[in-house]
């Protein structure tokens, strides 16, 4: 798989000695979490994967040099089974993405670090993260962090209805990857499906309201895409990649700072 994380940042180029030599208190460790699974007629299997390494190559690159922050290797299986029915979707199950998540925190807690963040690219993990960061804290004292997808970054230039519902191989992956790798992207295969319209407010909604339906791809979009990415451009991939990857070192340097707030 490509890469953007520098090789002194990548955790699985130390040796164990290298790793014994870091201070435990203060190294941040960070779990990209992402998914192998279809992104329509246009993007590869691995986009969620390569966003992550991209952000997270670049928003590590902001970090100052000196600050032991290290990237550990990806889980890239992630929780796909909204993309069921689609060749090429590997996914898996709630209980292993929790278990292996579980696992790697008791290894990393096992070896005396305490600080790990749980940097997730793909929808279907988000509420799996948001479990795993509470249950390592709980029950292995790990002092644990979550951060997602572009850290709430703009998307300067991006529609109303593409921004609510752009869920998956719309504008703003198709761009990212059109200025990582481009030769990956299928630009003559473009199809557009909108799960719902922000000009036609209905009481349920496909996620994140008060009342949500619970959806899977195949019931709305036959070709995988979940948005529109046809207005997608390069140059907008490299800024919208800039401004998130500032936002997660910006997260990050938070994260390696953190104190928690004590009442009297
Ligand atoms: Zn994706």
């Amino acid at each position: 798989m490509k890469t953007w994380i520098a090789d002194a940042r990548n955790f699985a180029y130390l040796t164990w000695k290298q790793v014994d030599a870091l201070p435990r208190e203060t190294t941040l460790l960070v779990l990209p979490t992402a998914a192998m699974e279809q992104h329509g007629h246009h993007l590869p299997l691995a986009t969620d994967t390569l966003i992550n390494n991209l952000l997270l190559g670049k928003a590590l690159d902001l970090v100052p040099a000196a600050l032991p922050v290290y990237a550990l290797p990806p889980v890239c299986y992630g929780k796909s089974n909204e993309h069921i029915g689609f060749p090429g979707t590997l996914s898996v199950s709630a209980q292993t993405f929790l278990a292996v998540v579980r696992d790697i925190g008791a290894s990393i807690a096992a070896a005396g670090f305490k600080k790990l963040v749980l940097f997730n690219t793909h929808g279907g993990n988000t509420s799996l993260v948001d479990v795993m960061a509470r249950d390592l804290r709980a029950e292995l004292g790990l002092r644990t962090f979550s951060l997602f997808g572009s850290a709430g970054a703009e998307f300067e230039g991006l529609s109303a209805q593409e921004r609510a519902f752009g869920f998956h191989a719309g504008e703003v992956e198709t761009a990212y990857l059109l200025h990582a790798t481009p030769e990956l992207v299928h630009t003559g295969e473009y199809t557009a499906n909108y799960i719902a319209r922000v000009d036609e407010p209905e009481v349920l909604k496909p996620e994140g309201g008060s009342a949500n339906f619970s959806w899977l791809a195949a019931d709305i979009a036959p070709s995988g895409v979940l948005g529109d990415p046809r207005p997608a451009s390069a140059a907008n991939g490299e800024r919208w990649a800039q401004a998130a990857a500032a936002r997660i070192a910006q997260a990050l340097l938070a994260m390696y700072n953190f104190v928690p707030r004590h009442g009297a």
